[in-house]
């Protein structure tokens, strides 16, 4: 006999969005989280959404912005290796998931709206008040449904009946039985175990390497999926940030007049690239490293980027490429110089003779205006001429987020490794192991997966119950 119709277990933004959705269906939740708040990663999060066909493009007059136009640049910039309807499910109901958010009080302004991917007409929607912003509206929608709330509680096991039906849920000494389950724990970037196991890539740098989300983010969902039978799929896929490595706080914002050389002493992207696909073009160099290289004279007006004012101002953003921090981190050794090109190479471990050539033709370039390489704007372009010449090793050691995880389909409903669903069994946001793919396809990708498809599993469980 169950003791409600839906268990959801996690409470971020998929979570809350699902046991939401599983009460607006009619159904009884209990939505269990491991923490002594709600909000998960999704609350520490930068609040952007990826969305196409949305009220807030329209207002800025971007009319023409559809799902099938943003399932085309999905598909084509994971090169198809991802769950195409999976996929369209996350682009059809992107929109539709930002308009609840908003309908709940969330401000997604028309000025945050940029494009935070690559993609040709902006999508990425920057919620005011971030991540935040978003659960705690979450948060105020739960507590306004009759939606039991465990806080503090970790779940630990998954209840089964003789057939494999999964009855419920196992929490230190406690049971509890429901007619369906949904896991929403998020991804596993707290578990360096499971990072070696289902995200090596993420582990290549050592002790460089740090998650930014919730400690509890450890992949149990995972865990108690796969116990049950669950496919474990999207092996190696997250979101890596580059990093200098100063210190252990985000620090990926950086001054587009770097000039980036691979271990070959060769440029090999355009420094001020999308963070989407810096860090896995970076990840591709030999030992997945690069140095960021400049003069004495950038070092010695190095200022803080103005785009960023107001996050320096307030410590949100640490102080990093300015001329005092970057003397501090010479003495730290992160920041490594030498009196000529050649023995700063010879210093770094870079080809021999190769970053002179570089230099030279990047500093034709600077004095011609104009990156005949990489194309980046002039702005950025600054000679490196003056010694002493500097390097910093960029590293790509940020977890922000992981993307291994179980295979849904388009219900949410686990499967088990023969592909069909574990009976009783959902799943959604960063759980999932088949809905991001190898490439971020922007700033927003992940909290509209979490949304739409914490959605899908409210609804599908809710709908379920009724048949058990
Ligand atoms: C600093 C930062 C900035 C980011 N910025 C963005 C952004 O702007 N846009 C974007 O799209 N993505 C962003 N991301 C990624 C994004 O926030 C997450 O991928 C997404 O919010 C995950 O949502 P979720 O609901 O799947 O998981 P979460 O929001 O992490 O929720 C999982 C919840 O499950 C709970 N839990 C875990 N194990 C258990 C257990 N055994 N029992 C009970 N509860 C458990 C956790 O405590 C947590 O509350 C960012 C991530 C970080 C860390």
């Amino acid at each position: 006999m169950a003791d409600v119709d839906v268990i959801v277990v996690g409470g971020g933004g998929a979570g809350m969005s699902a046991a939401i959705t599983a009460s607006d269906s009619g159904a009884s939740v209990l939505l269990v989280e491991a923490d002594r708040t709600l909000g998960g990663s999704t609350a520490l999060s930068g609040g952007v959404y990826y969305a196409a066909g949305t009220r807030v493009q329209q207002q800025l007059g971007i009319t023409g912005d559809t799902a099938d136009a943003m399932f085309e640049y999905y598909l084509t910039l994971n090169q198809y290796r991802v769950d195409p309807a999976l996929v369209r499910v996350l682009c059809d109901q992107a929109a539709e998931g930002l308009h609840w958010l908003m309908a709940m009080g969330v401000d997604f302004p028309a000025a945050g709206l940029y494009a935070s991917g690559v993609e040709s007409v902006p999508r990425g929607h920057g919620a005011a008040g971030n991540g935040a912003a978003i659960a705690a509206a979450l948060d105020r929608e739960v507590s306004r449904r009759p939606i039991d709330v465990a806080l503090g509680t970790r779940v630990d096991g998954l209840l089964t009946d003789a057939g494999g039906r999964i009855t419920g849920i196992r929490a230190g000494a406690d049971s509890i039985a429901a007619r369906t389950v949904v896991l929403t724990t998020g991804g596993f970037g707290a578990s360096p175990a499971l990072r070696q196991r289902l995200y090596p890539q993420s582990t290549v740098h050592g002790d460089a390497a740090w998650y930014i989300g919730k400690p509890q983010c450890v992949g149990d969902g995972i865990t108690l999926g796969e116990r049950a039978g669950a496919d474990i799929v999207g092996h190696d896929r997250g979101l890596l940030l580059t990093t200098p490595n100063f210190r252990k706080v985000l620090e990926v914002f950086v001054p587009g007049w770097l000039v980036y050389v691979n271990r070959e002493g060769q440029r090999f992207v355009r420094e001020t690239a999308e963070y989407a696909v810096m860090a896995g073009v970076v990840q591709a160099q030999t030992g997945g490293t690069c140095f960021a290289i400049f003069d004495e004279a950038s070092r010695r007006d190095a200022r803080p980027l103005p785009r960023y004012a107001d996050a320096f101002a307030s410590g949100a953003l640490p102080l990093n490429w300015v001329a005092d921090e970057l003397a501090h981190q010479a003495g730290a050794g992160k920041v490594v110089s030498a009196a000529s090109l050649d023995a700063l190479a010879g210093r770094i471990g870079l080809r021999p003779g190769a970053l002179e050539v570089t230099v030279a033709e990047y500093n034709a370039d600077v004095a011609s205006g104009s990156d005949k390489r990489f194309f980046k704007a002039a702005d950025d372009l600054r000679p490196i001429a003056e010694p002493p010449f500097h390097a910093v090793e960029i590293l790509p050691a940020i977890v922000c987020l992981t993307s291994a995880g179980i295979r849904i389909d388009a219900d949410a409903r686990a499967l088990d490794t023969r592909g069909l669903p574990i009976a009783g069994l959902y799943a959604a946001g960063e759980t999932c192991g088949n809905v991001l793919g190898e490439r971020y396809i922007g700033g927003g990708n992940s909290i509209a997966n979490a949304i739409v498809f914490g959605r899908v599993a409210g609804s599908t469980a809710a709908r379920e119950c009724h048949r058990v």
